[in-house]
């Protein structure tokens, strides 16, 4: 039952706060080390290549699938593709650090297909009209593309049974904390509030 220490996948559906988390534990857990995707998405403002995302083209991207650079990728939301470095993640895991990849729920099929053993953790919302405040309340969207988002989490929400763990996003602190824990790390102690991100 006890699975090695090294790789941890975080995965959940759209809008859970997936990107939020994994930043406050960039910004706070120095001893996680946090894969950095590559991506044919547009860098947005203050993004730095090489540290939120290794920036590719079309054509680079395709070079690294053809070559079998990557340890998973997916085309997510129908528009840009991500995908894990191999050869960066393995040499994670052979300094013994703790590795964490946030990527969607397609590419953490391919990395069960691929590494087992590695640590599964879904990122839920606290409930159902929470998750559905996030996807529709930026009021942006209009009312079928806010269906079409609400059809896609449920499809989403339904992929839980396929991880080891489930931790609730209702704080992004404590979620931090509780997924550092079942990386086997130690939380820290806070002795001060965090400022506001
Ligand atoms: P964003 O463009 O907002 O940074 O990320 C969009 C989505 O891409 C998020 O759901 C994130 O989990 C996913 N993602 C980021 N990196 C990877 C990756 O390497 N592989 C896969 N499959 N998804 C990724």
């Amino acid at each position: 039952m006890s699975k090695k220490p090294g790789l941890t996948v975080l995965a959940g559906p759209t809008a859970v706060g997936k990107g939020t988390v994994s930043t406050y534990i960039r910004d706070n857990y120095p001893e996680v080390w946090l894969s950095v995707s590559a991506t044919t998405r547009a860098p947005r403002p203050g993004e730095v290549d090489g540290v939120h995302y290794f920036f590719k083209s079309t054509e680079e991207f395709e070079r690294l699938i053809a070559e079998g650079d990557l340890l998973e990728w997916a085309v997510v939301h129908g528009q840009n593709t991500y995908g894990t470095l191999k050869s960066t993640v393995n040499e994670a895991i052979k300094e013994g650090r703790s590795v964490l990849l946030e990527i969607d729920l397609q590419g953490a099929r391919q990395v069960k297909e691929a590494v087992p053993d590695a640590k599964f953790v879904f990122l839920a919302p606290p409930t159902w009209d929470e998750m559905v405040r996030r996807l529709v309340g930026r009021g942006t969207e209009t009312p079928e593309e806010q269906q079409r988002r609400l059809e896609t989490a449920k499809l989403e929400l339904a992929a839980e049974p396929e991880f080891d763990h489930t931790v609730i996003n209702d704080d992004v602190r404590r979620a931090a904390d509780e997924l550092v824990s079942l990386m086997g790390l130690t939380p820290h102690a806070h002795l001060q509030e965090p400022s506001a991100r």
